[in-house]
């Protein structure tokens, strides 16, 4: 028998301050259903394992669907796996809000990353329900399907579903680490190509969006703060650079006399690191793969490949800081005589969050005694898909240490619940 050494309700109710639950939220409630969450695909060093269109993450939805049920929420799921758990509004032809996030991981990820967000939205009904509260408009809680792409790599399949932004052709190519076609994956979890497509929402359905989401950074927690409101979430723009020079004998070849793609390389990457500061505050860059041929110890290297990652909130300083690392790389060959060549990979428009949006969000923050802070997304959501064409906001929660995509991702249940009073105060905000 597998031992229970996580005891995930446990731990988050050992640090609870009751007084929090107020208002119809329930603390115990919440870290019951984070615990419950965590037992499905559960790995050996305690992580989470539910891959997108995997029979966890089915399984997960499932479970949430009977909650929603019991919350007194109509809950479906669409042709891309997609869970919609619908609250009628007293203005029933009025546009929904709609909240929530995902429940698929990374392999052996954390357990918050994704269930958080869809269960503070469930929570909000239930408050609704024991306080007797009807929303003016239609509030429906979300579950995307297939957020972190841990499948086919690249994630955000629910939300581009309903969005009808999926490149279709492409996902049809994409093979699995198994071996298994897209279409393949989908029908085994009862899904299809054609249901798939179908997922598509009539826009004018919905007002607009808000995800919970845990930070995956230590901003929140160097302030001291429980949640924060997220000014955009940044897109990265990928380049590949190649920097070519002279292999030659490292003995050989007097210092003044090379042509070395490495040194250049070097300089490359060390004053890329200083670019993003002189644009913008939440702009960052990062060299995180490189490949140096011949690669030998006593050969002077010849060729550099090396990918960057540029990422900000703003297409403008975005562009800024690319424009940069480009005029520095043209320097580079010069001063090193070397050939610098680069290629654009993948450009994805960051998602700025409306002043508006972010200000109701100050006022939720308030109206439950919380300094309000802002930060960006560095990490890709669900909430930039939705924000491509629906007003969105974003509600970060502190994060310990930092750390996500891991089995020791942790949000203290204090933190977890005020997150909720925040949504609840946000999305009531959005009724008249
Ligand atoms: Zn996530």
């Amino acid at each position: 028998m597998k031992k229970d050494t996580l005891h995930l309700r446990g731990r988050l109710l050992e640090k609870y301050d009751n007084k929090l639950d107020k208002n119809g939220i329930s603390g115990k409630r919440l870290a019951e259903r984070l615990d419950a969450l965590s037992r499905i695909g559960r790995t050996e060093s305690n992580g989470s394992d539910r891959p997108g269109f995997s029979h966890e993450e089915k399984a997960a939805k499932e479970l949430i669907m009977q909650w929603m049920k019991e919350a007194g929420l109509t809950a479906r799921m669409d042709g891309a796996g997609n869970v919609f758990g619908r609250l009628a509004g007293k203005n029933g032809d009025a546009p929904a809000i709609l909240s929530g996030s995902h429940v698929d991981s990374v392999p052996n990820g954390g357990h918050f990353d994704g269930p958080l967000g869809v269960l503070a939205a469930l929570e909000v009904a239930e408050s609704w329900k024991e306080t007797v509260y009807q929303p003016e408009k239609p509030f429906e809680v979300v579950i995307f399907t297939d957020e972190e792409g841990s499948r086919f790599q690249e994630g955000l399949s629910g939300s581009e579903a309903m969005m009808g932004k999926a490149d279709l052709e492409a996902k049809k190519k994409r093979q699995d680490a198994n071996g298994l076609f897209f279409e393949e994956v989908l029908q085994d979890v009862g899904l299809s190509l054609d249901s798939y497509v179908s997922a598509k929402r009539n826009l004018n359905e919905i007002d607009s969006f808000v995800e919970v989401h845990i930070e995956q950074g230590k901003r929140l927690e160097k302030e001291g703060l429980s949640c924060g409101i997220v000014t955009g979430i940044a897109g990265p723009h990928w380049l590949k650079f190649t920097f070519e020079g002279q292999a030659g004998h490292a003995g050989n070849t007097p210092m003044d006399d090379r042509q070395d793609a490495l040194v250049a390389a070097s300089e490359f990457i060390f004053t890329l690191n200083t670019i993003p500061r002189q644009v913008n505050e939440s702009a960052v860059a990062t060299v995180g793969k490189l490949f140096v041929e011949p690669n030998g110890v006593n050969v002077i290297p010849g060729k550099v490949t090396l990918y960057v990652d540029v990422r900000d909130i703003q297409e403008e300083t975005r562009k800024e800081v690319v424009a940069r690392i480009l005029r520095l790389s043209e320097e580079l060959s010069q001063k090193h005589s070397v050939q610098v060549q680069y290629e654009d990979l993948l450009i994805t428009p960051p998602v700025p969050i409306s002043e508006e949006r972010q200000d109701q969000m100050k006022k939720a923050l308030e109206a439950n005694n919380i300094r309000p802070y802002s930060l960006p997304s560095g990490a890709g959501h669900d909430s930039q898909v939705v924000g491509s064409e629906l007003p969105v906001a974003m509600l970060f929660v502190q994060s310990k240490d930092g750390i996500s995509h891991n089995p020791a991702e942790w949000s203290s249940l204090d933190d977890c619940v005020q997150a909720v009073h925040v949504l609840k105060s946000y999305v009531e905000s959005l009724q008249s």
